[in-house]
């Protein structure tokens, strides 16, 4: 029913157009370059036929597709974002379309002998006959999110092309800067008027997440003090020796390298010092609240406990709240989760419902209030040369889409 042919020049006209984000720009949005995708987006928007449809002032685009019904139904919206993760360039997107693969190994850039490997990448097995979209090996592709923006847009002009498709009204919004942090920054939840959303931000076909970590940052400063080595003895502390026993005190298998599913971890991700002071950088994460807290805890408690055998405050724990698991926002509402799952069982797509191992700009808008679980955009080894996309994987994303806005119009008619 989504036609091919337009969903993959939809794809390509939109990850030609850099859009990276700069996590070191404190500016809204983070790259000027972010305003050529949106608006170029703001106009598809109008030429498809939709209303409402406003590029604000700090880069953000709403539209609106009214209801076809004469009842009410809640008002349902979908959310991507239109910037690209600055862990890898996305300049020059040179596009490979992939037809009727076969399961083997895709030469990226045959100069420099770069290789999507199908059994190191042994998801794209499961693709085996379709049409696949990578990058040329040198940038990333930017089906995060490009894929999401392209299955929300081809979702809404299929529903205005058919008009005999019932569906109550349906709120659309791209945001930049998600990459960054910032996505959900400048929402305006008011505004957008949705009753519950979706992020059109997974990866594979299928996926359906509704929690994600708590995450909170430690930094630990330790200070030192600094003598001649020839005279130190009883005088000289040195910080990065502190810091090791710190190190050494944090449980070491519970780091990212080694959990998976629902097992937090505490990650030491920048470590800078000398003998007068060193810093440690720490992310926290687990999907369990009270874990969560308890790994905090203990953050503190080890710089308590070397802080009293050394009779010293030479360690400083400071650590600050990120983001929250959004499970707390959607399980009263565990409706929304459902009929994307009838939906998905539907169409003949399994399930795969899932922790997301991070946070998504759904968390935020949750906390916010807007509900606002995660579903498939399709793309897999995202933030990076070997990201690709199926583009059968859209056209169900576009589905599911399209499958939501008319189950709602039976399963909440008022
Ligand atoms: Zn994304």
């Amino acid at each position: 029913m989504i036609d091919k042919k337009n969903i993959t020049k939809r794809f390509i006209s939109y990850v030609t157009i850099d859009t990276e984000s700069n996590p070191n720009n404190p500016d809204f949005p983070s790259t000027e370059k972010q305003w050529n995708l949106a608006k170029l987006l703001e106009k598809e928007l109008i030429e498809i036929g939709l209303e409402d449809v406003e590029l604000d002032e700090n880069c953000y685009i709403m539209a609106t597709l009214p209801s076809n019904l004469d009842y009410d139904v809640p008002i349902i919206g979908f959310i991507s974002h239109i910037d690209t993760s600055p862990d890898f360039t996305g300049a020059n997107v040179k596009p490979q379309i992939i037809e009727n693969y076969d399961g083997k190994d895709i030469v990226l850039n045959k100069e420099q002998n770069i290789i999507l490997s199908s059994t190191y990448f042994d998801d794209l097995q499961q693709y085996k006959g379709q049409t696949i979209i990578t990058t040329d090996g040198t940038t990333l592709l930017g089906a995060d999110d490009k894929a999401g923006i392209t299955e929300i847009v081809s979702a809404m002009e299929y529903l205005v092309k058919h008009p005999e498709i019932k569906h109550g009204k349906i709120r659309i919004c791209f945001t930049p800067d998600e990459e960054v942090g910032k996505g959900a920054h400048l929402f305006d939840v008011e505004k957008f008027g949705a009753d519950w959303a979706y992020t059109m931000d997974g990866s594979q076909i299928g996926e359906l997440e509704y929690e994600n970590f708590n995450a909170a940052s430690a930094k630990i400063n330790i200070k030192g003090k600094i003598v001649h080595p020839g005279y130190a003895k009883g005088k000289m502390i040195n910080s990065l020796l502190i810091a090791n026993e710190y190190i050494a005190a944090v449980p070491a298998d519970e780091v990212p390298e080694k959990t998976e599913g629902y097992e937090g971890f505490f990650h030491l991700h920048d470590v800078k010092g000398d003998v007068e002071e060193t810093v440690l950088e720490y992310i926290i994460r687990d999907h369990d609240f009270d874990i969560f807290e308890k790994r905090k805890y203990l953050m503190q408690k080890i710089a308590f406990d070397i802080n009293k055998k050394l009779e010293s405050d030479a360690i400083q724990v400071t650590i600050k709240n990120q983001y929250f698991n959004m499970k707390e926002k959607v399980t009263p509402v565990m409706h929304i989760v459902d009929i994307v799952e009838e939906v998905m069982n539907d169409i003949g797509i399994t399930p795969l419902i899932k922790p997301i191992r991070g946070g998504t700009d759904g968390s935020q808008l949750s906390y916010k209030g807007l509900p606002c679980p995660n579903i498939f955009a399709g793309g897999h080894n995202f933030h990076g040369r070997f990201e690709y996309v199926p583009v059968e994987s859209m056209i169900k994303a576009t589905e599911v889409i399209v499958g939501i806005a008319q189950k709602v119009t039976t399963k909440y008619k008022q």
